[in-house]
């Protein structure tokens, strides 16, 4: 099990006193900064048949019950997911951005999986009395399953631990969350971040991590998939002198076709960035992803209208919803690139 060193101070605070533990606990916060990894953690220090009743340490990973979840058998354990999306929906490269509809209740946790965990929790334990139900991402319960939930948490079987985690936590019945304790992630301190991915030979840790908005572990799946030579020629596209929206969508197309692991969402995504840092830099003079391209932005900016970048922004949080399924990807591609190159030139005059 791994707990991140970023995590240490809040695993210590909350295992100050293992038996006062709350039953339902709800880890909040971005995405990509391990919240999931540290509710597998406490599942198995909670289980763990040796750990030291007052103690902030972790799962002993050597006796029986880490044993059983090393390998993914523990009895008292239940890890509720979405069901998984079809292979078909994976593909990369043209096949993604024309992916099948989803089918009824796919990608969502469902009620028959919550309604499982009544004879989890309320049949006795196997092993020494702790039962952990583990829920992720929690706001993917749909309505019925999160009413179901919310009957169990309302009456708490002793020895049984709730532990849900969710990046959108806002999402979730209000109910639900009056029951639980939340616990707030928040992103790790930068140098902490830098020297873990630089531990995972990650190399560029400061850009990638920048890019990432501060998440380590989506700047290290991002390293894996080489993602960082895609942003930078994506970048080099937005940074240039303004060309004109049909060779802007060119050069774009043929970054989609080259590079499978880069999508269309991903390219919006990318550019939805590079103009929040347009914006920031017009109106603060700072930038949040960009830091390695401070002048360009300052250069673009200069001329940039603010509420121009602010519509262009806008126009590209609604055209994300859509970017998976578009109905033709070179106008998708010229109407993205038509939008950002005025946001640029409406501030001259
Ligand atoms: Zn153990």
């Amino acid at each position: 099990m791994t707990l991140f060193d970023w995590h240490k101070p809040l695993w210590q605070r909350l295992l100050a006193d293992p038996e006062k533990l709350p039953h339902a606990l709800l880890l909040a916060g971005p995405e990509g900064l391990g919240k999931l990894a540290f509710a597998q953690a406490l599942a198995a220090r909670l289980l763990c048949e040796q750990a030291p009743v007052e103690s902030d340490g972790v799962a002993c990973g050597h006796c029986t019950a880490c044993i059983w979840l090393a390998s993914g058998n523990h009895p008292d354990l239940r890890l509720i997911q979405p069901e998984e999306a079809d292979e078909s929906d994976e593909a990369g490269g043209d096949a993604s951005l024309q992916a099948a509809p989803r089918k009824p209740g796919q990608g969502q946790i469902r009620v028959d999986q919550i309604r499982a965990l009544e004879d989890f929790v309320f049949v006795g334990s196997h092993r020494h009395g702790k039962r952990v139900a583990l829920i992720s991402p929690a706001e993917l319960m749909n309505p019925a399953g999160a009413n179901c939930l919310l009957k169990i948490l309302e009456e708490p079987p002793a020895g049984v631990y709730f532990i849900l985690v969710s990046s959108h936590w806002r999402r979730l019945l209000p109910t639900v969350l009056s029951r639980c304790r939340s616990i707030h992630f928040g992103r790790p301190d930068q140098a902490a971040a830098e020297r873990w991915l630089a531990g995972q030979g990650v190399s560029a840790a400061a850009e990638l991590l920048q890019l990432a908005g501060g998440a380590p572990l989506i700047a290290a799946a991002w390293a894996e998939q080489g993602r960082l030579d895609a942003y930078r020629k994506v970048i080099a596209t937005l940074a240039e002198k303004p060309v004109d929206p049909v060779a802007m969508a060119a050069k774009w197309a043929t970054l989609l076709k080259t590079d499978q692991e880069f999508a269309l969402p991903q390219l919006v995504e990318a550019v939805q960035k590079w103009v929040f840092d347009l914006g920031l830099m017009k109106i603060a003079g700072a930038c949040r992803y960009h830091e390695a391209w401070r002048s360009q932005l300052e250069k673009l900016a200069a001329t940039a209208s603010g509420s121009g970048l602010m519509a262009c922004y806008n126009d590209l949080l609604r055209i994300r919803a859509v970017a998976r399924h578009p109905l033709n990807t070179q106008l998708f591609l010229e109407d993205m690139a038509a939008r950002y190159l005025r946001a640029l030139t409406t501030g001259r005059s």
